[in-house]
Order: structure tokens, then sequence, then C-alpha cells
């Protein structure tokens, strides 16, 4: 196992491409992050490789800039498509995570002639045509869609030099196992392959095993850590309190964003939209969601056009938000490793940020399980909820949603409103539409900011 130089180590040394470096520098990146400290070097080498990296540590960076270099002998500005052959495959296990790598390699290769693309299910899959039909030297695809692509004749895969397991553990999880073996057979046997996952059961190993040769092992954390630089805390209180503690969770902190994961689809929806009654900008993204719809909820988070995104664990992996503070476990996750994934959605490359899980008595277990493989007990905080906020909030939990979710919430009750009257300068930047929603936006900033 590698340990990090203690030295500062500039991405000037790392052996990477004028224009490479260019493209770093214009996204304000002074220093690589450890795990690109000590992937890129082997990366250059040609070795295989099984990375222990966390999320947020800039494991997407750490592939994708050696690869790049890797590939700029290739590098082309002909037109021609067989200039392009398909000379990476970097496999991610969802839309969001496929979609978020493919702006990255975007990002990075904006200087070099080298193309990229992403395939996923759940759209069209003639619209994705096009583009692979031009030719690309690099392709995301999560791995249904490859296979179906493969089966349409959309693309060859005979000339893959380099292959890029992202979030490997999650594909082991998400039943991937036979797509990822046929998909192997399609590949030259002659490749690199690196594997990349946050967390490393003995499954991952195993697959490490069979898939790469003679790999090099990195570990930017420790195995199953979560990151330093998020507070980690835990309410206890019971299902019936949740919502009115998840609104003073929001109110006391005083956080402009807040990331809240759910166990099921269900309470997903049901927490957003009980948000949205209360005033709280929100949507909800989970797997009953159209991809257009997960990306709209996510952009419009992301441009802090909603205070909230209420999701489930399917939508955790991929989420790259600058400077979330706040991560809220409404319910925890069957899974305890889905816990690190969670939580890794704030602090991300080197930020600090804040993990708040609210715990019934039914979760008491579940909270143990993911103490165990935290090694530690989780800091019990006491809050109780301020009388203000039992009464901003419904005490009843909205009945779950039946009908489509973006239907319009039930116009807020006046008693609730009245308290706030903010400004009406204030309300003009607040009644700015959510991006999922045409209706005006309420007194989100009032409730949050804890005017009264
Ligand atoms: P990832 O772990 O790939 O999801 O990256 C997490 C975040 O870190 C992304 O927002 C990247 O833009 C950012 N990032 C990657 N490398 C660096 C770096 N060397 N310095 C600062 N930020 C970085």
């Amino acid at each position: 196992m590698e340990q990090p130089s203690a030295a500062p180590i500039l991405f000037s040394s790392l052996n990477l491409d004028a224009q490479i470096l260019r493209a770093i520098e214009e996204e304000g990146y002074t220093e690589p992050t450890p795990i690109q400290v000590q992937a890129i070097p082997h990366i250059l080498e040609g070795r295989d490789l099984m990375a222990m990296a966390q999320t947020g540590t800039g494991k997407t960076a750490a592939f994708t800039l050696p690869l790049l270099q890797r590939l700029l002998p290739h590098a082309s500005t002909s037109a021609s498509p067989a200039r392009h052959p398909i000379r990476a495959l970097v496999l991610a296990p969802t839309r969001e995570l496929a979609i978020q790598v493919e702006k990255s390699i975007e990002t990075y290769s904006r200087h070099v002639p080298l193309r990229s693309t992403v395939v996923y299910g759940g759209t069209d899959i003639k619209a994705q045509k096009p583009a692979l039909m031009k030719g690309v030297e690099i392709l995301v695809a999560t791995p249904g869609r490859l296979l179906d692509h493969v089966e349409s004749k959309n693309l060859m895969l005979n000339q893959v030099q380099v292959l890029i397991l992202d979030e490997a553990d999650r594909m082991l999880d998400m039943g991937f196992m036979p797509d990822l073996k046929r998909i192997l057979t399609l590949l030259p046997k002659q490749r690199q392959t690196l594997l990349f996952s946050a967390t490393f059961s003995d499954d991952i190993k195993k697959l490490a095993q069979d898939f790469l040769v003679n790999p090099i092992t990195v570990e930017a954390a420790r195995r199953n850590a979560t990151a330093d630089n998020v507070q980690q805390s835990v309410i206890l209180v019971e299902q019936d309190d949740k919502f009115q503690m998840l609104v003073e969770v929001m109110r006391s902190t005083n956080v402009k964003q807040v990331l809240i994961f759910t166990r099921t689809k269900l309470t997903a929806a049901r927490v957003a939209k009980m948000l949205e009654r209360a005033g709280i900008a929100s949507d909800a993204i989970h797997g009953d969601k159209t991809q257009q719809e997960r990306i709209k909820a996510l952009d419009a988070f992301k441009e802090s056009k909603i205070t909230a995104l209420v999701a489930t664990d399917v939508a955790a992996r991929g989420l790259d938000i600058d400077q979330l503070p706040l991560v809220v476990n409404y319910e925890l996750p069957p899974n305890p490793e889905d816990y690190v994934h969670r939580i890794g959605r704030t602090g991300r490359a080197g930020a600090s940020g804040e993990a708040i899980s609210l715990v019934d008595s039914k979760e008491e277990r579940l909270l143990k399980d993911i103490e165990k493989l935290l090694k530690r007990e989780l800091p019990r905080q006491q809050m109780t909820v301020a009388p203000t906020t039992r009464a901003a909030v419904s005490p009843r939990p909205a009945k779950p949603a039946t009908q489509p979710y973006h239907k319009k919430p039930a116009p807020v009750d006046d008693w609730f409103l009245k308290p706030y009257e903010p400004a009406p300068s204030a309300q003009k930047i607040e009644d700015q539409p959510a991006a999922n929603t045409d209706k005006p936006k309420k007194q989100v900033g009032a409730l949050l900011s804890g005017k009264r």
C-alpha cells in the first residue's frame, strides 16, 4: 500500500501535457488531491489499478487526466469516424454518475482533440446514435445501455485500450455482474483496467482479481472511512416527529441548501411535497422519475433554484454539488456502506460539511451497523423542535403521493404565512420559480433564516 508523499506535489510534476494542465488551471485546481498524486503516475505507466477512493476525493480527475495523456498520441482533428474509434470505456452504475463523469472528461479534455460522449438507459437510444457514429475516443456508459448499443451495432469495442470501472462496488450491488462479464468478452484482452470504488468489500477484491492483471493498489482514505471533514451526528426522534425535526435542523443550521436521503421513493416524494407545503422549494430525485425529470431537479438544485433535494440511494452516487453544506438522513439506509456514500455528498474536495441522521427507535439496529462499519459511535445531538417550527409545518404527514409528483401543491394556509411577513424585496427574491415547476415559491428563506 502506498502512502502519499509529505512534500507538496504540483500538477506540473505529474508529466501531463500543457493542454491538460491548462484545463486543470482553468478549473482552479492548485494541487492534486491525494488520490490523484497516488494514481496518476501508475496509470501513466500503463499499470492496472485498484483505487480505494472516497467520494469527493477527486477520483474522476485521478483517472481522466492520465487517460487523456495516454490517448494524446491518437488525438485527431479529422472528421472521419474511422479516426475516432473507442479507445477508452468508462462504466458507471447510474445515469447520474455517467453524466457527471462525462462532463468532467469534457472539461479536462477541452484543449485536446479527443472526443467523448455518454450513453445511459431511460432515454431514447436513437438520440444517442449520432454521437457514436461520428466517432469518440472516450465512451462513458451504464452497462445495460452499452450492451443495447452493441446489439444495435452502433459501436465497436475491439479497440478499447483502457477500461475504467467507476463505483465498482455499486455495480456489483446493482447486479451488473452478468453485463460486466459480457462486456469484458467484447474488449481486447490486452488492455489497461482501472477499478475505482469508495468502499471495498471482499466481492470487489474478487472482481479485481478476475478483471485486473497484477494491479497496484492505492488508497486515499482508510477503508470504509467517512470524510474527516464531514461533521456527523445523530438526532434520536420518533417517526411522527421526523418531518418537524427536519425543518428544525434546516432552520437551526441556517444552511442555504440541503440534500435529504430517504430509503424509499415514496418517502422521497412525500417529504419533498411536505417541504413544498411548508414553503421550502424542493424536489425529489428517485428511480420512478424520468431521466429528464431527474436532470431537471438536479440542475435546479445545483443552480440553487431549490433549497432541498430529496433523494433515494440510487441518486446518491454521482451527485457532485459544489459546496453542499448539509446532508440529512431522513431515514437510514439498509446497507451501512450507503451511509458512507450518502454523507460523501458533502465535504467534497476538502470543503467542510455536516451530516445529520434522524433516527427513530426502529432504526437503532441500522445505526449500530453503521457505527460498526465506521468503528466509532456517532455523537448524539439534542435538539427540540421550536414552537414556531412546530406551528409552521403540518403536524400530520401528507398522504403518500398517488398522483404525479409535480402536481400543484395545495395552497399554504394563511396562518402559516402570516408570522414571517417578508419584506416586499425579500419576497421578490424568494418568489423565483423552481426549475421543476412554474408555480411561485413561498416564504422559504423566512423559515430557514429563523425570521419569526
Ligand atoms: P470526484 O471525487 O471525482 O467526484 O470529485 C469531487 C470534486 O473535486 C469535483 O467537484 C472536482 O471538480 C473537484 N476536484 C477534483 N480534483 C481537484 C483538485 N485537484 N483540486 C480541487 N478540486 C478538485
